[in-house]
């Protein structure tokens, strides 16, 4: 932790948690996918919410699983008491498997060196390792090649103390919404999936998507949906937003610090870059780059006070912004500044700051670094 407790109620900018709709968001996706596995996908600190609270919160409202991305995260989740199948979803190297042993991580196999180290290593500590080998059916990032499948497997299936309890692949498209590519992966995937079990090799748990297919593609739930961002409150696609009502779980909100009354035509920020047009009131708030408040969002970006959208001006630095607040009547230092969530009748969601630095909700909520305190309500 970067800060003590004391700090957390004395810095203005801070991120608020909002649990229950993390749980509603939860319940949602479970009502969608029926009887089939939720693995809960916290990967990046839980996209920038924190990954111990909402680790144990997606747990509590009937997450089956989470996913991680390294193992480092998910040893964290397992020294927090998390119990529950805890998957990597990524390549691991030689060095980590050690960890993955020790902390019970369920890894995703794509290379036989990595089959064999864990195999040797769960032999050594007397356990059975449980793991998932990974198709690539497209997205080549990594994964076996279907067309080696068999060979794959003919090699390293039958290791001892390996528990090969599931088999899965990852979209390339299906977010963007071309199914058509998404439609001949899956294909692949069930063929692949096929071969392997007439030559014998079966696993028990298939699965091949995240939101996306769990929101809008019933017939490729399989045995488990990866669903990451929906549980945030945000559909992977906006155009997804008439199928499922999520609540966002983030907001980012600060205070002004100071407030400047400034003649026509001075120049405000680093670089001067905004000049002001008239009798102007600028304020200061006090988060910048530095707190993962993207440097791209200069002179573009809007925020909300008292219930009204004030734009910024000139070039967000490390540690502070300033907005225009001419507009706002009664403005005065102390007020709260929201950067991302409602305020009043307004507001600013994420996908509308990904929008501005054409970016996506993934990248605005993960970038948020952890020395903004998170709160938890
Ligand atoms: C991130 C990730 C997910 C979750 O994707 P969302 O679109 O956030 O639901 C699922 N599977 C894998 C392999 C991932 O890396």
């Amino acid at each position: 932790m970067l800060h003590s407790p004391l700090f957390k109620f004395q810095h203005p900018t801070v991120a608020e948690i909002d649990l229950s709709a993390f749980k509603e968001n939860v319940r949602q996706i479970k009502q969608l996918i029926n009887t089939c596995k939720l693995l809960a996908v916290i990967k990046t600190n839980a996209y920038g919410h924190g990954i111990i609270p909402i680790g144990k919160k997606a747990v509590y409202a009937g997450a089956d699983g989470l996913g991680v991305t390294t193992v480092e995260e998910g040893a964290l989740l397992r020294d927090n008491g998390i119990d529950v199948p805890i998957h990597i979803l990524s390549a691991i190297t030689l060095e980590e498997v050690d960890a993955v042993i020790r902390y019970r991580l369920t890894a995703s196999i794509s290379s036989g060196e990595i089959a064999r180290a864990i195999s040797r290593t769960a032999v050594q500590f007397n356990q059975t390792a449980i793991v998932h080998l990974k198709i690539d059916t497209g997205l080549h990032r990594f994964g076996v090649d279907p067309k080696r499948a068999i060979a794959f497997c003919r090699s390293y299936y039958n290791l001892p103390s390996l528990k090969w309890e599931g088999i899965y692949t990852h979209f390339s498209s299906a977010d963007d919404g071309d199914f058509a590519t998404t439609e001949q992966q899956f294909a692949l995937f069930l063929d692949t999936v096929s071969k392997l079990n007439m030559n014998g090799f079966n696993f028990p748990i298939r699965h091949v998507g995240g939101s996306t297919i769990a929101i809008e593609r019933s017939d490729m739930h399989l045995d488990m949906v990866r669903s990451g961002i929906a549980l945030f409150g945000y559909p992977p696609a906006q155009r997804q937003r008439g199928i499922i009502s999520l609540k966002p779980v983030l907001k980012l909100k600060s205070k002004i610090v100071q407030i400047h009354e400034l003649p026509a035509n001075t120049r405000v920020g680093y670089g001067g870059k905004y000049v002001t047009r008239s009798i102007e009131k600028i304020a200061v708030v006090p988060i910048g780059h530095g707190d993962g408040y993207q440097r791209a969002l200069s002179s573009k970006g809007e925020t909300l006070v008292h219930g009204k959208r004030a734009k910024i001006v000139g070039i967000i630095s490390l540690d502070q912004t300033l907005i225009n607040v001419t507009e706002i009547l009664d403005v005065k230092e102390g007020d709260e500044v929201v950067l991302i969530g409602k305020q009043g009748n307004e507001e600013i969601s994420a996908r509308e700051v990904s929008g501005w630095v054409d970016s996506i909700v993934d990248e605005v909520l993960a970038s948020l670094m952890e020395r903004i305190p998170r709160i938890y309500v």
